[in-house]
C-alpha cells in the first residue's frame, strides 16, 4: 500500500507556526530548516509558504515531510520556546511548548 504523505496531505500532516512575540532572533531554526524558517528584516523568524514567501505573524505553514525532523529539532532547541508544530486535521500541538 502506498501511503501518501507530505505537505498538507493525509491525516498526520503537520503545520508549524512561530509566536514572534517570544522569538529572540538567534536564528537556530533557520540553521536547522532554512526551507521552512527565515529571519526577516525585523530580526525575527517567520515561516515560509510553499512559494517561499514569508507568512505573516503567527501564520502556519505546512511541514514538508523531508524536513520534519529538522522542524521538530528546531521546536525542541528554540530558546524562545515559540515554535509550535500541530496537526492540521485537529490543530493539536504535537511538538513545541504546548505539546502534551
Ligand atoms: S529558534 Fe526560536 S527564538 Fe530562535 S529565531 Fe527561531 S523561532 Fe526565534
Amino acid at each position: 500500500m502506498t501511503v501518501q504523505q507530505g505537505a498538507g496531505s493525509g491525516n498526520g500532516a503537520l503545520e508549524v507556526w512561530i509566536d514572534q512575540d517570544l522569538c529572540t532572533g538567534d536564528g537556530i531554526c533557520v540553521q536547522y530548516a532554512p526551507e521552512v524558517f527565515e529571519l526577516d528584516i525585523d530580526g525575527l523568524a517567520y515561516v515560509k509558504g510553499s512559494d517561499g514567501e514569508l507568512l505573516q505573524v503567527r501564520a502556519a505553514a505546512p511541514v514538508p515531510l523531508p524536513v520534519l525532523a529538522d522542524v521538530v529539532a528546531s521546536a525542541s532547541e528554540c530558546p524562545g520556546e515559540c515554535i509550535h508544530v500541530r496537526r492540521i486535521s485537529d490543530s493539536v500541538e504535537v511538538h513545541g511548548p504546548d505539546a502534551a
